[in-house]
């Protein structure tokens, strides 16, 4: 029976390490074992998985994580807490232990051959600062990764779902939308962590789309990139850079079917793919 970490635990690991959480490294630990079986449940991860989690931090998803039979690779940047994880693991679920992997390394910077097995799924309380690229790097890395269970900051959550025609919708709502359809499906408050930080979380689910792209991605990502860099001027004008010239960015745009007029918060995934299509 694996035991999971309530405030009491959090603050006694935390003390024994002399863990100074910091901002940098978004170290917010959750303290609430509801939230962590919450996470699990809409995870819908189970002995079949190998989840890929990053930032365990003291362990509390993790051990929520080992409960249902996964096996766990957890990858912390922060040693104290990576060397401290297995005991953890062996203290609080002695018969799960073996089936975790502690891998102590930047998370943007983890290779497939970095793992002992190819991960089926991405389930993390995310370090806010990185949370976007490190899920576009790990799908970018890891095709096996086939769904992800996110804990972010709520904006980031509605900016990760967000639709074509919405205020909100940017960079990481299209380049997601290329591998996949991400959902915000709760949310969480501030109070089940500690430190407590100072904005609302929120969890998004993703599935990955088995896509039929010809696309290159780094071409569809310059011209994401250079879409939403000047998100107020008409897409003629700011795809001009990328393009070479505003007559060249018109003509890649006619090509491919859109109104130069246009803005890039207008256009879904596709009409993009044809933008990069049409300049190759
Ligand atoms: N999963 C734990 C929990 O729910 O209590 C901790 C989550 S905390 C929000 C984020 C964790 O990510 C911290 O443990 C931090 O040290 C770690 N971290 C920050 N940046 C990282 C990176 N680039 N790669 C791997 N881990 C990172």
């Amino acid at each position: 029976m694996t035991e999971l970490l309530g405030p009491a635990e959090i603050r006694g690991l935390a003390a024994e390490l002399d863990v100074r959480p910091t901002k940098k490294l978004g170290q917010n630990f959750v303290h609430d074992p509801n939230t962590v079986r919450r996470i699990v449940e809409l995870a819908g991860v189970g002995a079949d998985d190998v989840v890929l989690e990053v930032g365990p931090g003291l362990g509390s998803l993790t051990l929520g994580l080992l409960a249902p039979g996964c096996r766990v690779v957890a990858i912390e940047i922060d040693p104290k807490l990576a060397a401290r994880l297995p005991r953890t693991a062996a203290e609080r679920a002695p018969e799960a232990a073996e089936r975790l992997t502690v891998i102590g390394q930047d998370a943007l910077k983890i290779k497939a051959e970095d793992l002992p097995a190819e991960p089926t799924a991405l389930v993390a309380n995310l370090p806010y600062n990185v949370a976007v690229p490190v899920v576009l790097q790990l799908l970018a890395e890891l095709p096996s990764l086939q769904r992800a269970l996110v804990m972010v900051q709520t904006e980031v959550a509605d900016r990760m779902a967000a639709q074509p025609g919405s205020r909100i919708y940017g960079v990481p709502s299209v380049k997601l939308a290329w591998y996949g359809r991400a959902k915000k499906v709760a949310a969480v408050p501030r109070a089940v962590f500690w430190p407590v930080p100072n904005v609302d979380s929120a969890l998004v689910s993703f599935e990955r789309a088995q896509l039929e792209s010809t696309v290159d991605r780094k071409t569809l990502f310059a011209v994401v990139d250079a879409a939403f860099s000047q998100r107020r001027k008409t897409l003629r004008a700011a795809l001009a850079t990328w393009a070479g010239s505003a007559e060249r960015a018109g003509e890649i745009l006619t090509k491919a079917g859109v109104d130069p007029k246009t803005r890039g918060e207008q256009l879904d995934v596709r009409a993009f793919e044809q933008i990069a299509l049409a300049a190759s």
